[in-house]
């Protein structure tokens, strides 16, 4: 342990380093399980934190280099070359998807479905999306409604470019109303955190707007009867991207039984959105060695919509 005073203030400010780093790189959100990102020297000075690589077993922190070694005053973060890689492999996943929705625009050029209650509420989309609310709240479409305790219609910017879709609420979502509330939905406003997102930011909803019993997948007849609820919601947002967050919302959006591995590979198109799939919080709970894929894969959503949104103008 260091004793002079000089070293102590080194140490922390090289811990101070280490954290702001981590932060600018938006990697907390998985380095809350105890695990800490492994540290890479790059070239002779400064040590820096890898933040964007898989979370390592040790629980210690990186120990800052002895004095002889340490990094000097810390300058810009030197970019590392997984980073470098994947900020590559992300250019060039935006630039392949939008050649390709520029494609699909000109094999489909039919004008995207008007809602109703858009047009009633002269184009104001947050009070077309209440009126939806209001119709969609007391549903008596399907079985679920005779055991869910509230509708869970959606929640956040009603004009987002950037849509969340699970497959269904929860218990502590059919409890509170709102999806992606308990134990996985915090994790979802964590990444939402480390991309710079509020949840207010983004539209966070469900295929189904209804607590399946114990939690069970959705079934097709469920799915008939709600899909036209997510449609509309759809048709009022006008996103520019939507990512699916797991292999159920996944598969039943797409209407494809596809693996997620193959599903988060490539870009697909619902109502004429642009759709990316990703792994579902509750898995990354369980399995949090996938939180790095998960991170790569919504930087790359993040990049293709401000990419979008640069081109609209
Ligand atoms: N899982 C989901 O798919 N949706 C929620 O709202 C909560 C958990």
């Amino acid at each position: 342990m260091a004793n002079h005073p000089d070293e102590r203030q080194n140490i922390i400010g090289d811990l101070q380093a280490w954290i702001r780093q981590n932060r600018a790189q938006g990697a907390e959100w998985y380095l809350d399980e105890g695990s800490r990102p492994e540290v890479i020297p790059v070239t002779a000075e400064p040590e820096v934190a890898e933040a964007a690589a898989p979370a390592p077993a040790p629980v210690e922190p990186a120990k800052p280099a002895t004095p002889a070694t340490r990094a000097k005053p810390a300058g810009p973060v030197p970019a590392n070359d997984k980073e470098a890689a994947f900020r590559a492999r992300c250019d060039q996943f935006v630039g392949e998807t939008m050649a390709l929705i520029k494609r699909q625009a000109e094999a489909d050029p039919t004008a995207p479905v008007t809602e109703p209650l858009l047009t009633a509420h002269a184009d104001d989309a947050a009070a077309a999306m209440a009126a939806l609310e209001a119709e969609v709240r007391p549903c008596t479409a399907c079985d679920l409604s005779g055991t869910r305790q509230t509708t869970v219609f959606g929640t956040g910017n009603p004009r987002a470019d950037v849509v969340f879709i699970g497959e269904a609420p929860g218990r502590e979502e059919d409890q509170q109303g709102e999806p992606f509330v308990g134990a996985s939905g915090q994790l979802l406003t964590k990444i939402l955190d480390a991309l710079g997102y509020s949840r207010d930011d983004v539209y966070i909803c469900n295929i189904l707007k209804c607590r399946p019993p114990n939690n069970r997948d959705p079934q097709p007849h469920e799915v008939q009867h709600c899909e036209p609820h997510l449609k509309r919601q759809l048709a009022i947002l006008q996103p520019r991207v939507i990512c699916c967050l797991g292999r159920v919302a996944a598969q039943t959006l797409l209407k494809t039984d596809l693996s997620l591995g193959k599903l988060r590979n490539s870009v697909h198109f619902y109502a004429g959105v642009p759709v990316m799939a990703t792994f579902h919080p509750a898995a990354l709970l369980r399995n949090p060695s996938w939180k790095r894929d998960t991170w790569d894969d919504v930087r790359k959503l993040q990049a293709l919509s401000e990419a979008l949104q640069a081109e609209e103008g």
